[in-house]
C-alpha cells in the first residue's frame, strides 16, 4: 500500500524534529520543511538517508509548492521562546500570518488535514488558573510577546476560517511549556538556560521574584497527544501540556539538585508581560482524546539534562549565549 505523505514544517526544530522521528515510525512519507532561522539541521541529520524523508529548505511565509499528494500538514514552524520574538519579531509574526495562510492553501488544494501549533501564549497572563479552552486570554498586543501571541490568535481564526468557510479539515493543538532533548541551549527558556548555567558554573537567573508559575511536560508526552488529536475528529482547540504546576524559584531549586551544582538563585528582573502563572485544564484531551502525560519531570528533566551534557563543550559558549547574558541584566 502507498504510503500516507504528511508535510512537516519547522522540521529541524525542537517539536518538529521529533514530530519527524514519530510519522517516520508510524510508517508515514514525511516531508520536512524549515528555513533554519531557528532550527538545526543537526536535529534531523539521522534521517537524511531514509528513503522515505525528505527536505525543503524553505520558508513557509512565500508561497509553499510540495509536489504530489499530501494526506497531512503539520505546521510547526515558528520561533517560540521570548527571546527569538524580540530578536526576529517580523519573521515571528509572518510565519504565523501569511505562512498559516499558505499551509491552509496548500491543505485545501491537496486535499490535506492540517494541524497547527498554537499556544497557551493565546491565553496571555491569565487572569484563571488552570486556562481551559473556553477562556478567552489576556493578551497585549503591542507588549514584546505580542508579536508571538497575536500571530498565533490570528492563526487560530484564520484556521477555523478554512474550516468554517472552505471545509477544509484542520486541528488546532494549544501547547503549553514543553521541554526535552533537541531544545535550543541558549534560547532564552527557562530549563536550557538553567542547565545552561549549571553546566558553565554561572549562578541561576531567576527572573522576578521567581513566584510565577509554569507547568512543564515532557516532549514524548505532547507529540502523543499531538498525533492522537490529528487522527482524531474534533476541530475546536485542545490544550496539550502537563497540568503539574511549579513556580520558577523551585524549578531552580530542582535544577541545581539535579546538576549538583554550587551555584545560587540570583534574582534578575521580570521581563515585560511575563505571565504569573499558567497551568493547562487538560480535560478535553483526557475526554477526546484519551490522552494524559505519562512522564513525570524527576524523569524527563533526567533524560533532558544528559542530552545537554552530551553536547560538545562549545555549544555552551556560543554566540547566541552572549546575545541572551545581555538579555535580561
Ligand atoms: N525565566 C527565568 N530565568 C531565565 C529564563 C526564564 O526565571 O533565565 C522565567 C521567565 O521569566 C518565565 C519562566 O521562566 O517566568 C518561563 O520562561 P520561558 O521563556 O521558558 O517560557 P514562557 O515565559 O514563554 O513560559
Amino acid at each position: 500500500m502507498e504510503k500516507k505523505r504528511v508535510l512537516i514544517t519547522g522540521a529541524a526544530g525542537f517539536l518538529g524534529s521529533h514530530l519527524c522521528d514519530r510519522f517516520i515510525k508510524e510508517g508515514y512519507y514525511v516531508i520536512g520543511m524549515d528555513n533554519l532561522i531557528t532550527g538545526d539541521l543537526q536535529n534531523i541529520e539521522h534521517l537524511f538517508a531514509l528513503e522515505h524523508f525528505e527536505f525543503f529548505h524553505h520558508d513557509v511565509s512565500k508561497f509553499v509548492y510540495v509536489p504530489g499528494k499530501l494526506d497531512y500538514i503539520l505546521h510547526f514552524a515558528s520561533p517560540a521562546s521570548p527571546i527569538d520574538y524580540l530578536k526576529i519579531p517580523i519573521q515571528t509574526l509572518k510565519v504565523g500570518s501569511l505562512g498559516t495562510h499558505n499551509l491552509l492553501g496548500l491543505a485545501r488544494n491537496k486535499g490535506a488535514r492540517m494541524i497547527i501549533a498554537s499556544t497557551s501564549e493565546v491565553y496571555g497572563d491569565p487572569s484563571v488558573n488552570p486556562q481551559p479552552e473556553e477562556y478567552w486570554g489576556n493578551v497585549n498586543p503591542v507588549g514584546p510577546r505580542g508579536v508571538y501571541d497575536e500571530a498565533k490568535r490570528f492563526q487560530e481564526a484564520m484556521t477555523m476560517a478554512y474550516h468554517t468557510f472552505h471545509g477544509v479539515e484542520t486541528r488546532i493543538v494549544r501547547i503549553f511549556n514543553t521541554y526535552g532533548p533537541r531544545m535550543r541551549l541558549n534560547d532564552g527558556r527557562v530549563l536550557p538556560a538553567f542547565i545552561g548555567q549549571a553546566l558553565r558554573g554561572e549562578d541561576l537567573t531567576v527572573f522576578g521574584d521567581g513566584s510565577q508559575t509554569r507547568s512543564f511536560c515532557y516532549v514524548d508526552d505532547l507529540i502523543e497527544g499531538i498525533y492522537r488529536l490529528l487522527l482524531s475528529d474534533y476541530a475546536l482547540p485542545v490544550n496539550i501540556g502537563n497540568p503539574d504546576e511549579i513556580t520558577i524559584k523551585q524549578f531552580g531549586e530542582e535544577i541545581i539538585k539535579l546538576t549538583g551544582t554550587n551555584q545560587k538563585l540570583v534574582l534578575r528582573d521580570l521581563p515585560v508581560d511575563d505571565p504569573k502563572q499558567r497551568r493547562p485544564d487538560i480535560t478535553k484531551a483526557r475526554e477526546i482524546l484519551g490522552w494524559e502525560p505519562k512522564v513525570n519531570r524527576a524523569e524527563g528533566l533526567k533524560i533532558t539534562y544528559e542530552y545537554f551534557k552530551s553536547l560538545p563543550k562549545e555549544a555552551l559558549f556560543n554566540k547566541e549565549h552572549k546575545d541572551f547574558t545581555t538579555y535580561n541584566k
